[in-house]
């Protein structure tokens, strides 16, 4: 279970290439708890990480795989950028509906759990949330429609904050291909500049320290097949 007492708002300036060939990966136990967050810490200080100035209060746009990622991910970094006069744009990509098949009704419930962890964030009035009712546990196939969805959400924002192209989780891994591909392409022609950070989620937990960009996603649900993409 992830511990959502973490500091997450880590933003990572960088993205695992998107054509290479994906190697072999480790079965992932889901139930580890991973390396310890002081083990974190020392490793992000050891890599002196800049930090990160957003500039003048403007919109930013929040790649959210399923409901609750954009609060363990950035939702201190959401709660001081409103105080500081900025406004969001959250892009919910699924609903999160396919976490626990035995839980009817998951997907409302998440929506709902969301809206409360706006409230809580303080940022709810700032917010917009998108939901792009994209089929939760299959984004990767679905990549295509995702990047039709978002680019015109790019349109008037100052950045993007996605998650990590390499965090370990095939939907969130999608999504940081996809927010890639759409800013590299300029959103077509409406973002003020292209500019985007990246965000882990579950590397905190399945990577490691050391190495945290190495591959080590889950070996379960990597079909990418475009073809088997089935949206309404
Ligand atoms: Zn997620």
């Amino acid at each position: 279970m992830r511990d959502d007492t973490d500091d997450r708002s880590t933003v990572i300036d960088r993205v695992a290439p998107v054509d290479a060939p994906p190697p072999a990966r480790p079965a992932i136990e889901v139930d580890d708890p991973g390396p310890a967050e002081t083990a974190w810490r020392a490793a992000i200080d050891r890599a002196a990480l800049p930090p990160w100035h957003p500039g003048a209060a403007g919109i930013v746009l929040v790649v959210s795989p399923h409901p609750d990622d954009e609060t363990l991910a950035v939702g201190g970094l959401l709660h001081d950028l409103v105080a500081a006069g900025w406004r969001v744009r959250l892009a919910s990509v699924t609903d999160g509906e396919a976490a626990y098949p035995a839980v009817s009704g998951l997907g409302a419930l998440r929506r709902r759990e969301l809206a409360s962890a706006l409230d809580r964030l303080g940022i709810a009035d700032a917010t917009v949330i998108h939901r792009l009712e994209l089929p939760d546990g299959r984004v990767a196939q679905c990549q295509a429609a995702l990047e039709e969805r978002l680019t015109p959400l790019v349109a008037g924002m100052s950045w993007v904050l996605a998650p990590w192209g390499d965090d370990g989780h095939p939907d969130h891994e999608a999504c940081g291909r996809a927010a890639a591909a759409v800013v590299a392409r300029g959103g077509g022609g409406q973002m003020r500049f292209p500019a985007i950070r990246f965000f882990p989620i579950w590397a905190w937990q399945w990577a490691a320290p050391a190495s945290p960009n190495s591959t080590i996603a889950s070996s379960a649900g990597k079909d990418s097949s475009p073809a088997s993409c089935s949206i309404t």
